[in-house]
């Protein structure tokens, strides 16, 4: 990212790994991959993870090295996986600001090869085919206190073990009935090294190679050896991996390969209020509680696009999360905290009124009184300026008028005076209500030596946002707030101690929409525009729905101040 605010790299244990390895000559570079599995939509937990892969890549090239990263599809579960999804992850990750070397690299590019380790493994006397059917094959396994037993089909001959994979390969056996397995331990602490399955017979359709296999191999299997052929480096994965590691190493140590990238951990992030696993968010989408995996309350990529959040906020926020080996929890919080610093600079500032109450300004004079211009930013004057027009009707935003106020209201009342943003200075002289007593319009007189002046003889403090009615435009305004009502929705255990189901706790008030009045020089805006609404908050044309000129629909992407943690 070459972003002159970028902040300067922070280290981690990671780069302190590579560090070593580049300066022992062990490696002369680089290189990283990603490799999300296409079976939905990414979300903040992989940003965090397409942060670390590709940051690694940019800083050490920033220091010469010439490092790369890879994308890779982790695609060797056929029924889950979709092309819908290959073409989101890649949108997704260019979106964060990020470029994969080479082309897009896919596990099932390398089904022959793999296959071809198999057939080595195999000659090797380190592979067998086993006919134990899935609930023999559990109990053959054992637990944590119990050591597992040997398959019955472990001792069969290098020639019946080439003759059975090669057949499994054509299609002669039914799905299931057969796999082809390590040898390493049945007694192994690790379960994962008890002769963990490497393939497995499916007929399934693949998104890529279609139909032209029936056997598959197993993810722990294929990983290490794409990770190899690639020539990756440090291949970095979550903390769940841990205990595959010493199978990782196995197969690469066993099989004829040049290259043995080191497996390095590190710890998942938790965001807190939400949810960050693709199948229960797919949950979500496919139950039509959201309206897609790219609705803003999503704590997808696309999700948080959508909601206006920026690349830069996103990796602002991975950096801040860290890396480590210790648990990552993180409030929602803290994602929002680094999204509004990065718009503060960013975001052009205009008004907008969402709850309105209608004021007439009954000293108004047509030619008389008179409107000021305002920049679009107070500390960014390139971003150019624009009138603000005053009119005999204007807005202002409910919440600003209180009729019996608390002490120290600032903003306006029965009597008092306000300031309107770049306008005058104006008094309440009559609050108009309707038979519910629900007040509808203020009758409120300008002070016309005020403006751009201060008002003599006495301090006005209030600043209120206003807009003129004749010149507004009616916008659709979203107004979102948090997807679910509790902290860790999937982590909630019932009285018989199972979990309950987290959509439970789906907020039913997350999304509110209104319709509010904004600044006409936001009508032509392009979708994904990102503005501030003075006092408001950051807001964002919507992606899909807005239409410059014609519709305009706003998404409330952050308040201005953390509303949650007080
Ligand atoms: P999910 O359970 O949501 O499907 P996953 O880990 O199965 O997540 P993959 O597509 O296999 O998803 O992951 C791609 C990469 O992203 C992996 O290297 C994985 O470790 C990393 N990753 C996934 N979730 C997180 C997370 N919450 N925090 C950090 N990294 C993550
Ligand atoms: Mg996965």
């Amino acid at each position: 990212m070459s972003n002159e605010n970028a902040a300067p790299v922070v280290s981690n244990f990671i780069r302190n790994v590579i560090d070593t390895d580049l300066a022992s000559g062990k490696h002369p570079r680089t290189i990283t991959r990603f490799p999300p599995e296409p079976n939905g939509y990414l979300h903040v937990g992989h940003a965090k993870s397409i942060c670390l892969n590709f940051g690694i890549k940019e800083d050490y090239k920033g220091r010469g090295y010439a490092s790369e990263c890879n994308l890779r599809f982790d695609d060797t579960n056929p029924e889950k996986e979709e092309d819908e999804y290959v073409q989101a992850i890649q949108a997704d990750v260019h979106w964060l600001g990020f470029e994969w070397d080479g082309g897009v690299r896919y596990a099932s590019d390398y089904f022959e090869t793999l296959y071809q380790y198999g057939v080595e493994l195999i000659n090797k006397g380190l592979a067998f085919v086993c006919e134990l059917t899935p609930e023999e094959m559990r109990d053959y396994r054992g637990d944590f206190q119990k050591p597992g037993r040997n398959s019955p089909y472990r001792d069969r001959s290098v020639a019946e073990n080439l003759d059975l994979f090669a057949r499994m390969r054509a299609g002669e056996f039914p799905d299931g009935s057969r796999t082809l397995r390590l040898k390493i331990d049945m007694g192994s602490p690790n379960l994962n090294l008890r002769d963990p399955v490497i393939y497995r017979i499916r007929r399934a359709h693949h998104h890529r190679t279609g139909d032209a296999w029936c056997i598959y191999p197993m993810y722990d299997y294929t990983h290490c050896i794409s990770d190899a052929l690639e020539g990756i480096t440090h291949s970095l994965c979550t903390l769940e991996f841990e205990d595959h590691r010493p199978l990782y190493d196995w197969v690469l140590d066993n099989i004829t390969i040049p290259c043995h990238p080191q497996q390095i951990e590190f710890s998942r992030l938790e965001l807190l209020y939400t949810v960050t696993s693709k199948r229960k968010l797919n949950q979500l989408v496919t139950e039509a509680l959201v309206s897609g995996w790219d609705d803003p309350r999503m704590p997808t990529i696309s999700g948080m696009r959508r909601r206006g959040y920026s690349p830069a906020g996103i990796r602002l926020f991975a950096e801040r999360c860290g890396i480590s080996k210790t648990p990552n929890v993180v409030d929602f919080s803290v994602l929002e905290g680094a999204v509004r610093e990065t718009l503060e600079a960013e975001a052009p500032r205009v008004m907008a009124v969402l709850d309105p109450i209608k004021v007439t300004l009954t000293n108004f004079e047509a030619g008389v009184t008179g409107s000021r211009t305002a920049p679009f930013h107070p500390h960014h004057p390139e971003f150019g300026e624009r009138e603000v027009p005053i009119a005999p009707v204007i807005y202002i935003e409910r919440d600003d008028f209180s009729e019996t106020p608390p002490p120290g209201w600032q903003r306006l009342t029965a009597g008092g005076e306000v300031r309107l943003r770049y306008s005058y200075v104006i008094k309440c002289d009559e609050v108009i209500k309707d038979a519910t007593g629900k007040v509808v319009e203020l009758k409120c007189s300008i002070d016309p030596a005020t403006l751009g002046q201060n008002p003599v003889g006495r301090k006005v403090k209030g600043v209120i946002h206003w807009i003129s009615a004749e010149h507004a435009v009616e916008a659709e305004v979203r107004l979102y707030e948090r997807l679910f009502t509790v902290e860790r929705p999937d982590a909630v255990r019932g009285d018989d101690g199972q979990y309950v189901d987290f959509k439970q706790f789906l907020n039913t008030e997350s999304l509110k929409t209104v319709t509010g009045y904004v600044e006409a020089a936001v009508r032509d805006a392009a979708p994904e525009t990102r503005y501030q609404f003075e006092r408001l908050g950051y807001f964002v044309t919507d992606r899909v729905e807005h239409q410059p000129g014609r519709r305009v629909v706003f998404n409330r992407t952050v308040g201005l101040k953390d509303s949650w943690t007080k």
